[in-house]
């Protein structure tokens, strides 16, 4: 069943590291051998076996249309007759801009690059340079890519005493950057009472989905807003998943909070490699060459990238009732998890991002998050895999609908959820392949 996925694993590992090409989707955390992808169309995913499932990684977050969206796929292959790159500025970075202004306000200026690192990266670069401070406060649990200065846990001694996450990363790479609990107002307070002029940035995603889905409290943004505001300290808002992904105008949008920075990624490349980031013009005109904060790429605003990503944005901008599609879908697969489940496991769901955690604790943190079972979360996956429906190889990653899953697949699909946790009626989960 998955005998050419084996083989080409076991070549992959001479030559890639760990044999893949970002770390999640070597299938570690569940066990099992990773697929190794031939195709996608819709919302099947297709392996080298001949396996076609359901997909609910969609690729970590782009896939929102599903897989090869015909409209998106002919624009891509005009644009691809013109050329791939020039090194120069072209039409489409101006509309992508213009769009990306027209569906996220707050986004009146904005400059593009190639992943969402690169976005976060340049983001807490423009807002040093904007206040003049060093600082930056982050929440555990929270994922802004692979730079640095992110890549930080909490030590073992005090609140203050973080360290880096990751092997090649200097301590001192992490001295500015102060950890704070998500959704834990006194964490943030304290910071800034320790450091009420040296702290540039905020950033949080405000939907967590990196820890699994996690959901802002009540409140929580809003408190964000007026605590940075009051500390001069500017608000950024890591909207690489939930940009484009709760409404076309994100999370911002859906709480009606609005940062003074916005980090984009994932959906609004298309499918291709795009980042952005931006904000008001006062503070994006620190930006090179407009001012003096350096930021730079060859491949920035590549032509085939930012055709798929203005073909993305305009479908979903221009269908009036494509979230209210999303959520639903979404919600008929966390209600049939809750009522097989009953209280062993711990639901979040907000529009199309869900998280199943198995743990009969809510979820609201770094720590609840933690405390599911993740051999259980393994056991799941596998029977689910194993039934043509290809989730999150990981307890921490999301579950994402698209707007291809059909009625039939997600009827499906919450009938293979519903007769997994029927075979497992007590506490002891014990599916194996
Ligand atoms: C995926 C992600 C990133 C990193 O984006 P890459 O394109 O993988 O570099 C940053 N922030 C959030 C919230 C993400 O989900």
């Amino acid at each position: 069943m998955d005998a050419k996925s084996k083989a080409l694993f076991e070549t992959a590992k001479k030559y890639i590291p760990g044999g893949v090409n970002s770390p999640v989707r070597a299938f570690a955390p569940v066990g099992r051998t990773p697929r190794f992808i031939a195709s996608a169309h819709g919302d099947r995913i297709t392996d080298v076996d001949g396996n076609e499932m359901i997909d609910y990684v969609c690729s970590f977050g782009p896939g929102i249309l599903g897989h090869a969206h015909p409209a998106v796929v002919e624009k891509v292959q005009e644009a691809c007759r013109h050329g791939f790159t020039y090194g120069a500025p072209t039409e489409n970075e101006v509309i992508l801009a213009q769009l990306i202004a027209e569906m996220i306000p707050s986004m009146e200026v904005s400059r593009l690059v190639s992943s969402g690192t690169e976005a976060v990266m340049s983001a807490i670069r423009t807002a040093r340079g904007y206040t003049g401070r060093d600082k930056i406060v982050k929440f555990k649990g929270c994922y802004h890519g692979h730079s640095d200065g992110l890549l930080v846990k909490a030590g073992s001694a005090a609140l203050t005493a973080f360290v880096p996450d990751s092997a090649g990363v200097p301590a001192d790479s992490v001295k500015h950057t102060l950890l704070a609990v998500y959704n834990d107002r006194a964490s943030v307070e304290e910071l800034f009472q320790k450091d009420p002029d040296g702290i540039a940035a905020v950033i949080v995603e405000p939907v967590a989905a990196n820890m699994g889905v996690v959901l802002p409290e009540d409140g929580f943004m809003e408190f964000l807003r007026r605590i940075t505001r009051k500390y001069g300290t500017l608000l950024i808002f890591d909207e690489v998943i939930t940009g484009f992904r709760l409404s076309c105008g994100g999370a911002q949008e859906y709480f009606q909070v609005t940062p003074d920075l916005t980090t984009l990624g994932k959906i609004v490349g298309g499918g291709m490699p795009i980042g952005a980031y931006g904000g008001k013009r006062e503070i994006m005109e620190m930006v090179s060459p407009a001012g003096p904060v350096y930021q730079a790429g060859t491949l920035s605003g590549n032509p085939i990238a930012t055709t798929a990503g203005i073909a993305t944005l305009k479908l979903l901008k221009e269908d009036k009732d494509i979230y209210h599609r999303l959520s639903d879908k979404a919600e008929k697969i966390a209600s049939s998890i809750k009522e097989a489940a009953g209280g062993r496991v711990c639901v979040n769901q907000i529009g199309s991002l869900l998280s199943v955690f198995f743990t009969s604790e809510k979820v609201t943190d770094d720590k609840g998050a933690l405390s599911s079972d993740v051999l259980r979360y393994a056991d799941y996956f596998g029977y689910l895999l194993d039934h043509g429906i290809y989730t999150a190889p990981s307890q921490f990653e999301a579950m994402f609908v698209s707007d291809a899953h059909t009625q039939e697949d997600i009827a499906f699909t919450c009938e293979t959820i519903r007769n997994y946790f029927l075979k497992s009626p007590s506490a002891s989960i014990c599916y194996t392949e």
